[in-house]
C-alpha cells in the first residue's frame, strides 16, 4: 500500500467513526504516514476518545501529539555499550549552553510564608467550606455545570425532573448490585443512587469517586429525598497547548535522595553528578547535560529519623543535621549554572501534614551554605522560561493507590492523572496524608501546570494527560526491607529530564557504569 492510500485508510476510519480531523491534525497525520501507519494511530486516538466523558467535534493536531507521546520515555536504556566511547568523549571539553543562558525561574506559588494554622475544629470547618467553594468554582466554568443548584433546590424538585448538583462525596455504600453515593454541599446533604443499568463507563466513573472529591451530578430527581445519578462531572483539566520554552533548555527532574538511608545509592548519584559536569556520556547524552538549566528535586532529600517503625535499622546516618550536611556535600557538586529548586518530603524536617512549609533553615543550613538554592514548600508552583512546573512531593499517592480501582504504587503516573482530574493534590482526608486545616486550600489544582513533577513512591513512571506532562520522578535508595514487605518494586538511579522546548522526556540510566 502506497503512504496515499495508507493516509486515506486512516482518514476514512476516522470519518466512519463519527470523527473529523482539523487541517493541523491532518497535515500532522500526513507526516506520520511516511515512517509509520497512520490507521493505527486513528485506531487509538478514535479507542481514547470513546473513553473520554467530553468527546470533542474535531481531532486537533495535540491530541495526536499527545497519543504518540502517551508513553513519552524516548532512551531508558543503560549505556553500558558506551563506556569505551565514555573516555575518549570526556576529553574533549565542555561548553555547557545552558551556562549561557539566564535563568528565567519565577515561583508563582509557594505556600510555606502562608501557613497559619493552629488546627482547630473550627478551622476544619473553614477548610473544607474553602476547599468546596473552590472545586465549585473551576467545576462551573464548564458549560455542562453552569445551571447546577444546591442540593436544597434539587430536593425539592418536582419527581422526574432533571437537577445538576454540585458536592463533596461523603460517603459511597455499596450493597449487592446497589451502590449509593453520599454527598454533601454547605447546607444539606443527599443519598445518589446509582443505578446498575447506567453504561458501564459511568458506574466505573462513579467507582472511582474519591472521598472528599467535589464533583457535580446530572441526575434525576426520584420519590421522597432520593436522587438518581445519570452521569459523574469531575472539575478535570481542559485540554490545552502546553507552554513551550523558546529555547533547547531542559529540566532535570528527581525526587527521593533519601540521604543517611543505608540504601542511599552514593555511587549512582556521583555518576550522575558525573554527567551533570559533562564528564561522561556519549555526544547525545551530553548534549542533554549541555542544555539542562534545572534540577527540580521533589522531596525526601533524607531518610530522616523514626519516620516508620524499625527505620534505625536501616540508617547510616543517625543525626538528621548530618544528614543535611552529607546531601549537602552532593548538592555543592552541581554546576553553579544551574537552578536547584527543592521541596520537602515526609521524610524531611519539615512539618508532615499538607501543605509542607520549605525545610526549616535550621536544618537546611547546610544546603544553602553549600550552593545557591530555592526551598520551597510542597506543593509549589515555578515558572521555568515560561513553562509552569507544579512540584509535589505524593504523599496522598499512598491513599489513591489504596483505594483507587485500577491503580497501584507501580502505577502513580494513574494516580496523578487522577489528581488532575479531581484538580486536588490530596482529596482523601482522614487516611494515611495528614492535611492541615489552612484558611486557603493550597492543595487545590488552581492552574493546571504545563508539568506536573510528584515523587514518594519511588517508581519512574511518566504520562501525558490534556496537554500536561505528568512525570514520577524515581529515587535514589535501592529497595528497602520495609518497601520489600510492602511488595514495592522501586526503579532508582534513573533521571527524566525534560525538554522544556519541545516538551519531550529523556530518561538516563545511572544504574549501570557507561
Ligand atoms: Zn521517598
Ligand atoms: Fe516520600
Amino acid at each position: 500500500m502506497s503512504e496515499g492510500e495508507r493516509l486515506q485508510k486512516a482518514v476514512s476510519f476516522t470519518l466512519e467513526s463519527g470523527y473529523q480531523l482539523d487541517k493541523e491534525a491532518f497535515e500532522f497525520l500526513h507526516s506520520v504516514a511516511k515512517t509509520e501507519d497512520p490507521l493505527q494511530l486513528m485506531e487509538e486516538a478514535v479507542k481514547k476518545i470513546r473513553d473520554l466523558s467530553q468527546k470533542p467535534l474535531f481531532i486537533d493536531r495535540v491530541f495526536l501529539e499527545d497519543m504518540k507521546k502517551a508513553s513519552c520515555v524516548e532512551e531508558a536504556k543503560p549505556f553500558s555499550s558506551v563506556s569505551s566511547v565514555t573516555n575518549v568523549e570526556s576529553k574533549k571539553s565542555f561548553r555547557p549552553y545552558a551556562k549561557d543562558v539566564d535563568s528565567e525561574l519565577k515561583v508563582l506559588v509557594d505556600p510555606t510564608k502562608k501557613i497559619c494554622t493552629t488546627g482547630s475544629i473550627n478551622e476544619y470547618l473553614q477548610y473544607f467550606q474553602d476547599r468546596f467553594e473552590r472545586l465549585k468554582k473551576i467545576l462551573r466554568k464548564r458549560m455542562d455545570v453552569k445551571n447546577a443548584v444546591p442540593i436544597s433546590v434539587a430536593l425539592k424538585s418536582p419527581t422526574k425532573s432533571k437537577v445538576n448538583i454540585i458536592g463533596m462525596v461523603t460517603e459511597k455504600i455499596e450493597s449487592k448490585e446497589r451502590l449509593f453515593v453520599k454527598i454533601e454541599d454547605l447546607e444539606s446533604s443527599a443519598t445518589v443512587l446509582v443505578s446498575p443499568n447506567l453504561s458501564k463507563e459511568i458506574i466505573e466513573k462513579a467507582r472511582s469517586l474519591l472521598l472528599d472529591q467535589v464533583v457535580c451530578i446530572n441526575a434525576i430527581k426520584g420519590s421522597n429525598d432520593l436522587i438518581i445519578a445519570k452521569d459523574f462531572i469531575l472539575p478535570e483539566v481542559p485540554q490545552k497547548t502546553p507552554h513551550r520554552a523558546p529555547i533547547p533548555i531542559y529540566a532535570a527532574l528527581m525526587s527521593d535522595l533519601h540521604v543517611g538511608s543505608k540504601k542511599f545509592m552514593e555511587k549512582e548519584f556521583n555518576r550522575f553528578l558525573l554527567w551533570l559536569k559533562g564528564k561522561s556520556g556519549n555526544e547525545k547524552l551530553r548534549n542533554i547535560a549541555s542544555h539542562t538549566k534545572y534540577l527540580l528535586i521533589a522531596g525526601d532529600i533524607v531518610d530522616g529519623i523514626g519516620i516508620y517503625p524499625g527505620q534505625l535499622e536501616g540508617l547510616d546516618i543517625t543525626d538528621i543535621y548530618e544528614q543535611y550536611e552529607q546531601a549537602a556535600k552532593f548538592l555543592e557538586q552541581i554546576p553553579e549554572y544551574i537552578e536547584v529548586i527543592i521541596i520537602p518530603g515526609n521524610h524531611d524536617a519539615s512539618r508532615k501534614a499538607l501543605p509542607q512549609p520549605a525545610i526549616p533553615k535550621e536544618y537546611a543550613e547546610p544546603l544553602h551554605e553549600a550552593r545557591k538554592i530555592y526551598s520551597l514548600g510542597s506543593p509549589s508552583t515555578v515558572s521555568l522560561h515560561g513553562v509552569e512546573t507544579l512540584l509535589f512531593h505524593g504523599r496522598s499517592l499512598d491513599d489513591i493507590a489504596a483505594v483507587a480501582p485500577n491503580v497501584s504504587f507501580d502505577t502513580p503516573e494513574k494516580s496523578m492523572k487522577l489528581l488532575l482530574q479531581g484538580r486536588h493534590l490530596a482529596p482523601i482526608y482522614g487516611e494515611r496524608t495528614p492535611i492541615a486545616p489552612e484558611k486557603r486550600d493550597f492543595m487545590v489544582i488552581e492552574r493546571p501546570p504545563d508539568i506536573f513533577h510528584a515523587g514518594h513512591v519511588h517508581v519512574l513512571k511518566c504520562n501525558k494527560y490534556r496537554g500536561t506532562l505528568i512525570v514520577n520522578s524515581g529515587a535514589w535508595q535501592e529497595q528497602t526491607d520495609f518497601q520489600q514487605k510492602m511488595g514495592l518494586v522501586p526503579t532508582p538511579g534513573i533521571v527524566p529530564v525534560v525538554n522544556l522546548q519541545s516538551s519531550t522526556i529523556s530518561t538516563i540510566n545511572f544504574t549501570e557504569p557507561w
